[in-house]
């Protein structure tokens, strides 16, 4: 018997050809988005606008599999947090943010990540795989779910997707541009484009690629202005140095069809990269690039040989940015209570021998690869 397909993981597209094929009308697909994504549906039994005839064949070729929940937690400050067991036994953690007038989900793209930055948590853990489109959509509508009040209908909590829990998404290039398409479309979540933000440590042909087929936000993960240094903390940049990245940037934002500004992430660890000499340099490199810089206090963990900023240290350099004219947040600290801030989406990582495939990938795409990996 051939296997089931998990109707979860098809695009708007691919839906349409899975019904063309069983000889259906494409309006199916539509009916069956909204089922899943809408409705949080995963039973075709109660899917009342379709056929009993066409539900059974459902049931014969598809499936509606989830990701298996092994913890739900919410914080007192409203945060919400989920680690996802997959099969193979590492997990993934997915974090919900409410804020006055948005609610930000923060999904994660792949098991670890194999771009081994030095100050993130995730990296150090090594890479184990891909995230499968169903394993990255599965995500949203967990928590969509978890917001269901039976017999209502449900509320939209979930306004912004941010791709910034675990794993560099360009790295999982074509299951993160299908989930993406499932967020956007009407008949599933429906989400803007400019809420959907997909951040990036920086590969550059992928980012290149990206700007041919989505326009979702971006964020960049910078943290470092120099090269010496980036490449130190973002090893990827020995390959795709700042000279390559800010040009790709700059290019993905004018493919836009809206005026829209990238988000600058910039972590800042204590003495390494917060002095004034730091800020001097990202005016120069980011003048020309539309943007707002959204400053992390590094959060610590165990063996990172990193510290945090005090707050005078912090705000000296939010205020120098500030005076050189650049729109300049802080990330405030949120769910701390139940580990859900950047850098602490630590998850489970199984089996990092599978690294190994990353690295493959990584040599196709740029003809070597940085030591680390
Ligand atoms: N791989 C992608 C997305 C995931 S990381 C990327 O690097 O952009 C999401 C953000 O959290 C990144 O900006 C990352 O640099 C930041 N981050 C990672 N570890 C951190 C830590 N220990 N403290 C603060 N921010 C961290
Ligand atoms: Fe990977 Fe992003 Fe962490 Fe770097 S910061 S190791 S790219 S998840």
């Amino acid at each position: 018997m051939t296997e089931k397909v998990n109707l979860l993981s098809l695009s708007p597209k691919k839906m349409a050809d899975f019904f063309v094929e069983l000889g259906e009308k494409p309006f199916r697909a539509q009916q069956m988005l909204k089922w899943i994504h809408q409705l949080g549906e995963d039973n075709f039994d109660n899917m009342t606008n379709m056929s009993k005839a066409l539900r059974a064949k459902l049931a014969e070729v598809a499936e509606i599999t989830l990701p298996e929940i092994v913890l739900e937690k919410t914080s007192t400050d409203g945060t919400r947090k989920w680690v996802m067991r997959m099969p193979g036994g590492s997990s993934i953690e997915t974090v919900f943010i409410p804020e006055k007038d948005r609610g930000t989900l923060c999904i994660s793209s792949q098991i670890g990540c194999a771009l081994d930055c030095s100050f993130c948590s995730t990296g150090k853990q090594g890479f184990n795989r891909d995230l499968s489109v169903a394993e990255i959509i599965g995500q949203v509508f967990v928590a969509s779910k978890s917001f269901d009040v039976p017999g209502e209908r449900r509320e939209r909590k979930i306004t912004n997707v941010v791709l910034m829990g675990m794993g560099e998404p360009l790295m999982n290039f074509d299951n993160v541009v299908d989930a993406m398409d499932i967020m956007l479309d009407d008949f599933a979540y429906s989400l803007s484009k400019r809420r959907v933000t997909l951040s990036t440590s920086g590969v550059v042909p992928m980012l290149e690629k990206l700007g041919d087929v989505s326009d979702v936000s971006l964020a960049l993960s910078l943290h470092a202005t120099n090269n010496e240094l980036r490449d130190q903390l973002v090893p990827i940049n020995k390959k795709y140095p700042l000279e390559k990245l800010i040009p790709a940037v700059k290019t993905y934002l004018d493919k836009l069809p809206d005026r829209r500004k990238a988000t600058i992430e910039y972590t800042l660890i204590n003495k390494v990269n917060d002095e004034m000499e730091h800020v001097e340099e990202m005016a120069k490199l980011l003048k020309d690039v539309p943007c707002k810089i959204n400053l992390i206090p590094f959060n610590p963990f165990p063996h990172s040989g990193y510290e945090r900023p005090s707050n005078n240290r912090l705000y000296r350099f939010r205020d120098a940015l500030h005076n050189k004219g650049f729109i300049v947040t802080i990330r405030t600290t949120r769910g701390d209570d139940i580990d859900a801030a950047c850098g602490q989406l630590v998850g489970q990582v199984e089996d990092k021998t599978r690294r190994q495939e990353q690295y493959i990938k990584l040599k196709e795409l740029t003809g070597t690869v940085n030591k680390h990996v």
